[in-house]
């Protein structure tokens, strides 16, 4: 058996089940990743939901670039991208990290990166903000914001 070095890309995000902290290893995405408090998987191919407390944590934690999709259920061109947004962060899974943050839920995490209009993507690098798209973003877009296109 042949043994390819890989290089670890950790990152910690919550649980979506139990809301514990994970540290995962996103080069090892495809071997799905399991919350170590309640064994549950965490699915990493679909847009993880991330809150006021736990987004600065993942974010500065993320080996990957992080896209942070600011939305709300009510907003249409939010409900609309949705699913382009699902497909990103399946084609890309652990490339790229992907997160929503519900602003109505959170609003002080909107406040604290200056959320005007919904929905704003914000992709981080090394924890820093790094890129910026308010309004809709079809595919091109997503991948010009997570720096891979
Ligand atoms: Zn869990």
């Amino acid at each position: 058996m042949s043994v390819t070095p890989t290089t670890a890309l950790p990152v910690t995000v919550r649980c979506p089940f139990c809301l514990t902290m994970n540290r995962v290893d996103l080069s090892r995405v495809d071997q799905g990743p399991r919350c170590g408090e309640c064994k549950r998987p965490i699915l990493l191919d679909r847009p993880l939901q991330a809150g006021a407390d736990d987004l600065e944590e993942t974010i500065r934690s993320a080996s990957v670039p992080v896209l942070v999709d600011f939305y709300a259920d009510w907003c249409g061109p939010c409900r609309a991208m949705a699913p382009l947004l699902d497909a990103f962060a399946g084609a890309h899974a652990g490339r790229v990290l992907v997160l929503k943050l519900d602003t109505d839920r959170h609003p002080a995490a909107a406040a604290r990166y200056a959320i005007r209009g919904i929905p704003t993507l914000i992709a981080f690098e090394h924890g820093r903000e790094a890129r910026r798209h308010v309004g809709m973003a079809d595919a091109a877009a997503l991948k010009t914001l997570a720096g891979i296109g």
